[in-house]
């Protein structure tokens, strides 16, 4: 059952408030809305120790309008039923609006990973894997788990070698999961592609001069002044990504608590600190802040929550001062702090887009997967040596012959990770301009999550619509 302020009631209702802006039948919105199916799971777990506990599973898959349902699995204390439905649906409108061929899916098993040994939580991802696949709920064509909150390549390693045994020489039995690590059917730049896919969305938002005039700024992402919220793989790589482009970390935020520094603080010398002493708080430099939620308060320009969902509410919207939130972890802002905050012109990235990276390149690696041969192997060589033909023709011609690193650079065939960050680059350039065209036709007041929603819901009506069952 949900609350008025469960999660799934705050994406159901920015769902209803995007649906009145479109023109389809109600039964259709409501199939479109509804969670398919959902899988509740329990097994004992012999821990180190010898006691046994009882874990706590689920796998929702949103939308079957399209095959396989794809979505994270997240290892938390805060999963259940209300949580895996809310995030698969937004699995659902995130692969609609990127034209990722998939329907939504998430998955979670209530646990907090530090506190079980490296064994214990491969006991329990196999069997948590096992019990998918007894009842459909993983396979190639069927669903397709990723790394959420609390899982990584690891995880992802042992649900695939789980699958890989039990599917009888599928030839495709890798394509069962994604983010594997990469000598284990993995593709190059999946670790970094949600941060990356963050960097790449904020960039392009910055680089619309007449909205970033709107909110006071100047065009670019160079010297905007940015705080992140959880340094974990979508934090820290958005962190990364964002300084490297000459954005100015002026906060961080950890669970243990927050750090500021009006002139900068340096990523990797805050995660060196932090391995060292358990603790982002007493960095060299910098102020400690109270908690965890403080640095959301912060002055900057970006504000980028990248850990759990529900940190900006009614309670501290009004005291936010980002201009810009770019919502790197999925349903950061609750939908009373979404009504405070475009009232006050915070311009908000919406999750389901910004944080697409990672089913985007996922994407590709299950492609990858079922074509079984890495991206760029056949014509790379190829490439490089037409262009040195053709490069060498204009050289001769006109008088300037390249010396061989200026060639290289230029003549140089595309790499496996080269495609893929120049695919998601892509992705997340032409999903931004598709929501602002959208976004322009409904009206100035309409804020960016509205009118992306208003696209997904569109792409996901119009496959149902050639079923021809509904009006
Ligand atoms: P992660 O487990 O790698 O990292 C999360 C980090 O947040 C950890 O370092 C944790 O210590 C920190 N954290 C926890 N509570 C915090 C708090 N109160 N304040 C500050 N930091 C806190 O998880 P992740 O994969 O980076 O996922 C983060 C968010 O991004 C989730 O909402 C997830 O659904 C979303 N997301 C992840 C991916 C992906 O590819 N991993 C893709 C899309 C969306």
């Amino acid at each position: 059952m949900t609350t008025e302020t469960s999660f799934l009631a705050q994406v159901d209702a920015a769902f209803d408030r995007a649906a009145a802006y479109t023109s389809h039948d109600r039964t259709l919105l409501n199939q479109i809305k509804a969670c398919n199916a959902v899988y509740y799971i329990s097994f004992p777990l012999r821990r180190d120790d010898g006691t046994i506990e009882v874990i706590h599973a689920y796998r929702a898959e949103h939308s079957h309008h399209r095959m396989p349902t794809k979505g994270g699995i997240r290892y938390s204390m805060g999963v259940n039923s209300d949580e895996v439905m809310a995030l698969a649906a937004l699995m659902t409108y995130k692969c609609a609006l990127l034209d990722v061929p998939f329907g939504g899916a998430k998955g979670g098993i209530r646990i907090d990973s530090n506190a079980y040994s490296v064994g214990e939580l491969e006991r329990i991802t196999r069997r948590y894997a096992f019990e998918l696949w007894k009842k459909n709920f993983i396979g190639p064509g069927l669903d397709v788990p990723a790394p959420d909150y609390g899982t990584g390549s690891r995880e992802m390693a042992w649900i695939a070698d789980t699958y890989q045994s039990l599917s009888g020489g599928d030839l495709n039995a890798m394509a069962c999961v994604t983010a594997k690590p990469v000598n284990q059917g993995g593709i190059r730049g999946r670790n970094e592609a949600t941060g990356r896919g963050v960097m790449f969305g904020l960039r392009e938002a910055c680089r619309v001069t007449e909205d970033m005039k709107a909110l006071g700024l100047t065009p670019g992402l160079s010297g905007k002044r940015v705080v992140v919220q959880g340094l974990g793989n979508v934090g820290y790589h958005a962190a990364k990504f964002l300084s490297e482009e000459g954005a100015i970390l002026v906060g961080l935020a950890e669970y243990e608590g927050s750090i500021s520094n009006p002139n900068g603080l340096d990523l990797e010398m805050v995660v060196a600190h932090r391995k060292a002493t358990g603790s982002i708080l007493g960095f060299p430099g910098a102020k400690d802040l109270p908690n965890s939620l403080a640095a959301l308060e912060l002055d900057c320009d970006i504000l980028v929550p990248a850990a759990l969902e529900n940190v900006i509410t009614a309670e501290n919207a009004p005291r936010i001062k980002a201009k810009i939130i770019g919502e790197g972890a999925n349903g950061p802002t609750n939908d009373a702090a979404d009504q405070i905050l475009r009232g006050r012109g915070v311009y908000i990235l919406p999750d389901f887009y910004l944080n697409a990276g990672g089913v985007t390149v996922s994407y590709f690696e299950w492609l990858k997967n079922l074509s079984h041969v890495r991206f760029g192997r056949m014509e790379r060589r190829f490439e490089e040596q037409s262009n040195r033909g053709i490069l060498d023709v204009i050289g001769r011609a006109s008088g300037q012959v390249l010396g061989e690193d200026e060639m290289l650079k230029i003549a140089h065939g595309a790499s496996e990770e080269e495609l893929v960050n120049s695919g998601l680059e892509d992705s997340m350039i032409e999903a931004y301009h598709e929501i602002r065209a959208v976004q322009k036709g409904l009206g100035k007041d309409i804020d960016l999550r509205t009118a992306a929603l208003v696209s997904s819901i569109n792409k996901v009506a119009s496959s149902y619509m050639a079923l021809g069952i509904f009006p």
